[in-house]
């Protein structure tokens, strides 16, 4: 069975004080269609206090800073794929975070250009990137126009465009979870990385030294690949083993 490999490969690596860097959204909560309703539940909450008494751990995810805090608290964050951190309670701004913030605050300002044309649309300002929701448009004209509108809004801008299940994204451009990771990391540590999103693929690909988990059954990087419904025993196995 998967799960006994990969416990069998932390164990070679337990002592070694590991990091541990877990994406959010569709690994440790399932993925619902109200972005704003991702709370983490009391099982999780159970399990993320023992493992951030354990092991050095931070929650890497695309939201924004304050966000991911509202739902989880004070644990570490790797926030907006990098572009802003939260560890130990000190937060550290990537260089120009300020810029984008105002970019993005004046592209939430102006949404009704976007809503007007795209009813069924949702945009939300995640400071210092902007989200635009398409869980509730069905038609996929209507999604391809969209998709050109952001494109050049983000080149107007000067932010990367990302597309991801029902989202496209604009984010400050030059930054990524791999890149995050690799910042945070100590480089004489081991680390063992869960993910399940396509950004999670940049934190796989840029530390293959690391145990890095797929959640899902799509291509990956990742050396390993589990279903959603499983990463929370491993977690609970990985607390065990210490
Ligand atoms: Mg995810």
């Amino acid at each position: 069975m998967v799960l006994n490999k990969i416990l069998s490969t932390i164990k070679q690596i337990r002592d070694l004080e590991p990091q541990i860097f877990l994406d959010y959204d569709g690994t440790l909560v399932p993925i619902i269609n109200d972005p704003e309703k991702s709370y983490a539940d009391s099982e999780l909450f159970y399990i993320l206090d023992y493992l951030f008494r354990k092991y050095e751990t931070f929650i890497v995810t695309g939201r924004s800073l304050g966000e991911t805090r509202r739902f989880l608290g004070d644990y570490n964050i790797i926030a907006l794929h990098g572009g802003i951190y939260y560890i130990n309670g000190t937060v550290i701004e990537v260089h120009n975070y300020k810029k984008y913030v105002n970019v993005c605050n004046n592209i939430y300002d102006n949404r009704a250009e976007f809503l007007k044309e795209f009813s069924n649309l949702r945009v939300y300002n995640k400071n210092g990137g902007v989200l635009f929701h398409m869980g509730n448009i069905k038609n996929l004209d209507e999604r391809e126009k969209l998709l050109k509108k952001v494109k050049y809004l983000g080149k107007s801008v000067n932010m990367d465009i990302y597309m991801g299940k029902d989202i496209l994204e604009l984010r400050i451009p030059c930054i990524n979870k791999g890149e995050a990771i690799k910042r945070i990391r100590n480089t004489w540590r081991p680390a063992i990385i869960i993910g399940d999103d396509i950004t999670d693929e940049e934190a796989f690909r840029e530390n293959m030294d690391a145990i890095t988990i797929k959640v899902g059954n799509e291509t990956t990087f990742a050396k390993y690949s589990i279903n959603f419904d499983l990463v929370r025993e491993l977690l609970i196995d990985i607390i065990n083993m210490k």
